[in-house]
């Protein structure tokens, strides 16, 4: 598509942190039209986008006292204590695809299994609660990828788990996608790593290896060439509450280029120049930046102000990608693969430990409209440590009871990790807050 870069001049002045007041027009584009996020912006348009990054999210945080920041942390945990004490059982949207609907399981989509052979018994558990809480009812097909090849046992035991005319897609993935690539000096990355040590997972390649792949290359891959969504699905997690709806659909339908349920902050290590070469990415591609961005939750400084100051303005918030729908169409577009090849340059997938996690957000956050980001509030999910569990109504037994509805992690020290409250209180409007 046709990106026309007009003159930016840069004026500093006082930065205007409502965007109420922008006009932008979209462009039309040949391809990719469903999540073209392509804007022509004026100059002064992209001065105040550019402002609003260079901005913290509250400017007196600079010398913040600590009551001020117990405060508004308290704020913040009370904010999701109200939400959580909301009944919900799903979107209040009028077009819920229903399990006997002529499009049930008709979406172009497919769920994502990244694992070993070792994983088997650990994605098995995974695979046989989101039967039962959705797909049973959907049919939707699996694809599993690996670096290496499946075994023979992991097939038959995967193909044993499903219904006999499930459709289920094994595939490798090639060693370019996968290994470090030879842009990178593995002694170089040897020693980088040991300055990381307190970093999880910094110290093993193959970690560095997946977070690569699920950035910048799994909807490159052959398998998923015809598929327009995936949700990404982990071994090991668990899933509490019946959905019946068809969750594609509903993407679909209400125009969602991604689909989320937790939202955290990150190891500001793992990510201390991320921000930095984003910025610069940004810099000469302003016109990939959409209006309608959540700024504001890349900005907050409030909760932890040092994850804001070690990565030199990002607050770390990002969703957690292990449970992840995403419209692949997104991916697949200008900016994020124009991004995601500056990053592969910049070489923190191993100089650094970026995850995929960080990097997917920023991208939404700066390249997608904020309203096509959807929190399912409904789902109850976990994914050792953390949970996002939905209260039922009276009488209600959608939830199986495994979870404790408004719980969040199994440590009171984990509460501060929750990034929600910045998505609920600064990005979703009020009507959104309400559409459940
Ligand atoms: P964590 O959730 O960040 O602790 O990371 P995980 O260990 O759960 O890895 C994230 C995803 O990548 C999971 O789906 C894993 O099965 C998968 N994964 C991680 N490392 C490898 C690997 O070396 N090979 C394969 N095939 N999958 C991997
Ligand atoms: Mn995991």
């Amino acid at each position: 598509c046709l990106i026309l870069v007009p003159l930016v001049v840069v004026i500093h002045r006082k930065p205007d942190l409502s965007l109420k007041n922008l006009r932008w027009r979209e462009t039309s584009t040949e391809d990719n039209s469903d999540v073209a996020e392509d804007t022509l912006k004026s100059p002064e348009e992209l001065d105040q986008l550019m402002s609003k990054l260079e901005t913290p999210l509250v400017i007196e945080a600079v010398d913040y006292g600590k009551n001020d920041y117990k405060a508004a942390f308290n704020e913040r945990m009370e904010l999701l204590r109200k939400t959580f004490a909301e009944p919900i059982t799903e979107p209040k949207s009028k077009n819920l695809v229903r399990p006997y609907d002529s499009l049930a399981g008709t979406a172009s989509a497919t769920i994502l299994c990244l694992t070993r052979n070792q994983d088997l018994s650990d994605i098995v558990t995974s695979i046989q609660q989101l039967e039962e809480q959705f797909n049973n009812q959907f049919g939707y097909p699996y694809t599993f990828l690996n670096d290496e090849e499946f075994s023979d046992h992991f097939k038959n035991e995967i193909t044993r788990l499903l219904p006999i005319d499930r459709e289920v897609h094994f595939g490798k993935i090639d060693p370019e996608m996968w290994d470090m690539p030879d842009s990178i000096d593995p002694e170089v990355f040897k020693s980088k790593m040991e300055q990381l040590e307190d970093v999880q997972h910094a110290n093993k390649a193959s970690y560095h290896n997946m977070c690569r792949f699920y950035s910048r290359s799994f909807y490159h891959h052959p398998l998923l060439a015809k598929y327009k969504y995936i949700w990404r699905v982990e071994p090991n997690v668990n899933f509490y509450c019946k959905i019946n709806y068809d969750i594609f659909q509903f993407m679909e339908h209400n125009n969602k280029i991604y689909g989320f349920v937790l939202n955290l902050y990150d190891s500001p290590e793992s990510v201390k120049s991320l921000w930095k070469s984003t910025m610069n990415f940004v810099k000469k591609h302003p016109q990939y930046l959409h209006p309608n961005g959540s700024y504001e939750w890349l900005k907050d400084n409030v909760q932890k102000p040092q994850n804001y100051e070690i990565t030199g303005g990002y607050s770390t918030c990002h969703f957690w990608t292990n449970f992840e729908i995403i419209n692949l169409d997104f991916l697949r577009s200008k900016p994020y693969e124009d991004y995601m090849n500056f990053l592969e340059s910049e070489k923190g997938f191993y100089y650094e430990r970026w995850g995929d996690a960080p990097v997917r957000s920023l991208a939404l956050a700066l390249f997608a409209d904020k309203s096509r980001i959807h929190w399912f509030r409904d789902i109850g999910y976990q994914h050792f440590p953390y949970t996002n569990c939905p209260k039922s109504p009276a009488g209600s037994d959608r939830c199986n009871g495994n979870c404790q509805p408004g719980s969040f992690a199994p440590w009171p020290s984990l509460r501060s990790e929750n990034c929600l409250p910045v998505w609920l209180e600064h990005i979703m409007t009020q009507e959104e807050l309400e559409s459940y």
